[in-house]
C-alpha cells in the first residue's frame, strides 16, 4: 500500500510518517529529510540546494522526482508513504508515472488539515533529536527529561535552520501556490481522505489508521 501524507508545514507529516513506519514496516520518503541529508553531507546537490531550503522556496521539480526515483527502485517495505511529495502538480504526474512503470499504484492521499495559526505556534517550538531524529516540541511534545531524546536517549538535540517565522512564511505562500492544488487533483480522482491535523498526536493516528484499515 503506498500513500500520501498531504499538508502544509507543520501539519504533522513527518510525525505520522514515523509512526506507521514503526507499527506497519512501511517506507518513508521524504524529500526534506533526503535534501538536508545531501546538505548536511556536502555534497554538489546539497550545496545547490541549501540556499533555497534556507529560504523556505521549494527546489526545482527535477531534483527531487530524481531523488524519489532512486528510492523507489532501491527500497523496499510493506508499501511507501511519501511525506512532502509530491508538492507540485508536475511532481504528481511523475509520481503516478514513476508508480506506473513499477506496476504499483497509489492507495490512498492523507490530507492533514490545519490552520496558520497553530502552523506557526508548532513550527516555532519543534526539534529533533539528532541520533534518532524523533521530534519533539517545546510545549506540546517536549520530551520527558529536558534535552534527553525519549526513544533513543540520544542528547544532540537539533532546530532546522527554516523552521522560523520568516521561512515559514515563504513555505506557507510556496504551499498555497504550488502544493495545495494537488488537493483538487487527488480529490478528482478519488484518493483523497481528509484527517483533522489539529487533534492530538494519538488522535490523529487513529484516524489514519482507521482511513488504511
Ligand atoms: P520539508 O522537510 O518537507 O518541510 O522540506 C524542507 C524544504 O525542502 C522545503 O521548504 C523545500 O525547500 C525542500 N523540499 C522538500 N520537498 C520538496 C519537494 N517535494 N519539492 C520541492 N522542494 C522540496
Amino acid at each position: 500500500m503506498n500513500i500520501i501524507l498531504l499538508g502544509p508545514p507543520g501539519a504533522g507529516k513527518g510525525t505520522q510518517a514515523r509512526h506507521l513506519v514503526e507499527t506497519r514496516g512501511m517506507v518513508q520518503l521524504s524529500t526534506g529529510d533526503m535534501l538536508r541529508e545531501a546538505k548536511s553531507s556536502g555534497t554538489k546537490l546539497g550545496q545547490k540546494v541549501a540556499a533555497i531550503m534556507d529560504t523556505g522556496k521549494l527546489v526545482t521539480d527535477e531534483i527531487v522526482i530524481g531523488l524519489i526515483e532512486e528510492k523507489l527502485t532501491s527500497e523496499s517495505g510493506a508499501g511507501f508513504i511519501f511525506d512532502g511529495f509530491p508538492r507540485t502538480l508536475a511532481q504528481a504526474d511523475a509520481l503516478a508515472a514513476l508508480l506506473a512503470k513499477l506496476g504499483q499504484s497509489l492507495h490512498t492521499v492523507v490530507e492533514m488539515r490545519v490552520d496558520d495559526d497553530a502552523l506557526v505556534k508548532r513550527i516555532t517550538g519543534r526539534f529533533t533529536c539528532g541520533d534518532c531524529g524523533e521530534v519533539y516540541h517545546d510545549d506540546i511534545n517536549p520530551t520527558a527529561k529536558a534535552g534527553i531524546c525519549d526513544k533513543c536517549g540520544g542528547t544532540e538535540m537539533t532546530r532546522r535552520g527554516d523552521d522560523n517565522e520568516v521561512s515559514l512564511r515563504t513555505r506557507l505562500m510556496e504551499y498555497y501556490k504550488k502544493t495545495s492544488p494537488l488537493i483538487g487533483y487527488y480529490y478528482a480522482k478519488g484518493d483523497l481522505r481528509p484527517v483533522n491535523g489539529l487533534a492530538d498526536i494519538t488522535e490523529v493516528q487513529k484516524s489514519i489508521e482507521a482511513i488504511l484499515g
